[in-house]
């Protein structure tokens, strides 16, 4: 059977090793860190650092297409694995989605629509980025930030030296605060066939920075939530994309603009575990592995919830709630702000559309 080699081994490395596993598929996983999530599951463990070449020249050999959980895959490493097999999503969704700049530059360019947005290099180009975004805006590292890290708002022009300490010498890019109506995500997928299925939108809410649940449906009105389809095919559709994407958008009165792009399967899209007939991690492995998609009919209206640091102290609640699908990682330690696990709470049978 195929082997599907999956670099980085956390939560999501480890959901794609189950999703593979599932339909037959072996794993085998490349992460840097001692004891990744991953490693419980997938069929084999690399522990090398992303610079160790011959590990990933190696790693390479050993299976027929590389995916990854992670967006941040330095580019070097990237070319040792493409000179021996395929990287699905390919090299373009990753440069694209590596740098906040490229990424709102791109998206502009194929006609969606973002919040104002300008480089920052220092004081002088921060001054000038606010002429354009107006304030209040927010400051953020265009590379490597993540659950809400590398980010500074400013709310008035004497916020500006502080903001630009925090990114600590890192490039930035300046957007415009978004007065948003709601923040919904679409899990999107194409196919290695071109066809292209989307999972129901699903709303949002962030606390301290970090996802705290998504709602499905989101409160969207059909014509909108066709335009959030649309954003999302439009964007796979340009990068000639093969996998599953998270694409995460502000809902502005009958507005939608794109806020990022995830080139991997999403955290938004847990719910799908137990609210649709396929989860995003079983139709990312067919898409990479060149299967079918599936049509992502969703039964049921669910809740998404993290379970972050010290919140897995109630698991022993939530696994006896009646129609809560639990979800854990295996991680050993509850850190503060750390994804130690998430679960879906079924609502009802889906309500009104599928
Ligand atoms: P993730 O963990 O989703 O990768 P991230 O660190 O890449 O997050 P963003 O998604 O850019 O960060 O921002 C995190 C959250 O901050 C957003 O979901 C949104 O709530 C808020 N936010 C970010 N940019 C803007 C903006 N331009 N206007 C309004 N709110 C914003
Ligand atoms: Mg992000
Ligand atoms: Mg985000």
């Amino acid at each position: 059977g195929q082997t599907i080699g999956i670099l980085g081994g956390g939560q999501l490395g480890r959901m794609l090793a189950m999703a593979a596993a599932r339909l037959g598929l072996q794993t085998h996983v490349y992460e840097p860190g001692a004891n990744p999530p991953a490693a419980q599951v997938a069929n084999r463990t690399t522990t090398a650092p992303y610079e160790d070449l011959d590990s990933l020249t190696a790693f390479a050999q050993s299976v027929d297409v590389v995916t990854y959980e992670f967006e941040n895959v330095p580019a070097d490493a990237l070319d040792a694995i493409e000179a021996v097999v395929p990287i699905r999503p390919n090299r373009q969704a990753l440069a694209v989605s590596q740098d906040r700049l490229t990424e709102k530059t791109f998206l502009t360019e194929i006609g969606l629509d973002c919040a104002p947005f300008a480089p920052v290099h220092d004081d002088a180009t921060l001054a000038q980025a606010i002429a354009l975004t107006g304030l209040p805006a927010i400051l953020k590292t265009r590379r490597l930030g993540y659950d809400g890290k590398g980010q500074a708002r400013i709310r008035e022009t004497h916020d500006t030296t502080r903001a630009l300490a925090e990114m600590q010498g890192a490039e930035a890019i300046l957007e415009g605060m978004v007065a948003f109506d709601r923040e919904i995500s679409v899990i999107a997928a194409r196919g290695a066939d071109d066809t292209i299925a989307c999972f129901e939108p699903g709303e949002n809410v962030h606390k301290d920075g970090i996802l705290h649940t998504t709602t499905v449906p989101a409160d969207i009105d059909e014509a909108l939530r066709e335009r959030a389809f649309g954003v999302a095919g439009t964007i796979l559709t340009a990068l000639d994309y093969v996998g599953v994407m998270g694409v995460e958008l502000f809902v502005v009165g009958d507005r939608l603009l794109v806020n990022e792009i995830a080139p991997r399967v999403h955290n938004s899209g847990h719910w799908t575990e137990a609210g649709a007939v396929i989860d995003q991690f079983e139709q990312h492995i067919r898409a990479v592995a060149g299967w079918p998609l599936v049509d992502p009919v969703r039964h049921s209206d669910v809740v998404m919830t993290n379970l972050i640091g010290d919140d897995v102290d109630d698991v022993a609640a939530i696994a006896a709630e009646t129609g809560a699908r639990l979800h854990l990682y295996g991680k050993a330690e509850a850190r503060a702000g750390r994804k130690m696990g998430h679960v879906t709470r079924v609502l009802r049978p889906a309500s009104d559309r599928v």
